[in-house]
């Protein structure tokens, strides 16, 4: 929220507003997904793995290259905060860039990009049965790439001091260090921001503000994604529930959400591995 502006507006200001928005990065040579042999590829497959994720914590899980995984409601709304590392731990999952590639709200066919220097698919998501949903009244939708995680700091900020222990960022951080033996001052830096998984959210039109509202996830529901390359997922269960009132507490009501892990007879028709990206990496020296 900004204060009232101090400079008169010009003569043309209106002219000025009304400007075409230019999108910032045409994806028309985006390398796409052949969606159609993705989901072909799922003829057959076999569930290898069924995962519970507790309300207020997160589980780890690792995810093959060429594999499927699905995040799903199970008992109530609830809505996921998503890390996607390389099972090496050298990439990790780049919010920002995959919000200017795809848009604030990520769906069937979008990708979750990996950081500099690979920027490249780490997972593509294949089936969202809240795609439903779209934009609602308020400029709200689901799985969004605009929040960052709950964390005990920003807590701390706005609560004069508080403590309190089971926001997302910590509980990611706690289930990184355990899945790979860190410990949990290093496993903290390597937690990024997520794929709000289930979360609805927006920016009010008239301030600006990152808004939550319940989310529409019922008991059912699942986002689907195919491992692009070999994967370790770490899936809080936020304290924030269905995010329809609060989080960084323990007010909301909560529920554990699922992870299941498919593996197909064989790999989707003509997919290779995503190369590393081609830039030189010279930076013009
Ligand atoms: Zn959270």
């Amino acid at each position: 929220m900004h204060p009232k502006p101090r400079h008169d507006a010009p003569k043309d200001a209106d002219a000025r507003r009304a400007l075409a928005p230019v999108i910032c990065y045409p994806v028309e040579t985006l390398p796409q997904p052949d969606l159609p042999a993705y989901l072909a590829a799922r003829d057959g497959w076999e569930k290898v793995d069924d995962l519970r994720v507790p309300p207020r914590e997160a589980v780890a899980f690792e995810v093959p290259a060429g594999h499927f995984f699905r995040i799903t409601s199970v008992e109530g709304p609830q809505v996921g905060d998503l890390n996607l590392f390389s099972a090496d731990l050298s990439e990790r999952f780049y919010s920002g860039k995959t919000r200017a590639l795809h848009g604030s709200h990520l769906s069937r066919g979008d990708r979750m990009w990996s950081g500099f220097p690979m920027l490249r698919p780490m997972a593509t998501i294949t089936e969202d049965t809240l795609d439903w949903y779209g934009i609602d009244p308020h400029g709200g939708s689901v799985h969004d790439v605009i929040g960052t995680r709950c964390d005990p700091y920003t807590h701390s900020l706005l609560s004069e001091g508080g403590q309190y222990h089971h926001c997302c960022h910590s509980n990611l951080t706690r289930a990184l260090a355990e899945a790979r033996g860190l410990p949990l001052e290093e496993a903290e830096t390597l937690v990024h921001d997520v794929l709000n998984v289930f979360m609805c959210t927006g920016f009010t039109r008239e301030t600006g503000q990152y808004f939550m509202k319940a989310s529409p996830v019922r008991p059912g529901d699942y986002l689907e994604f195919f491992a692009e390359i070999d994967l370790l997922g770490v899936l809080s269960a936020c304290p924030g529930g269905d995010c329809s009132s609060e989080h960084s507490s323990d007010a909301a009501a909560c529920f554990p959400l699922g992870v299941e892990i498919y593996r197909p007879q064989g790999a989707p028709e003509g997919w290779a591995p995503p190369a590393p990206n081609r830039y030189d990496r010279s930076h013009g020296l």
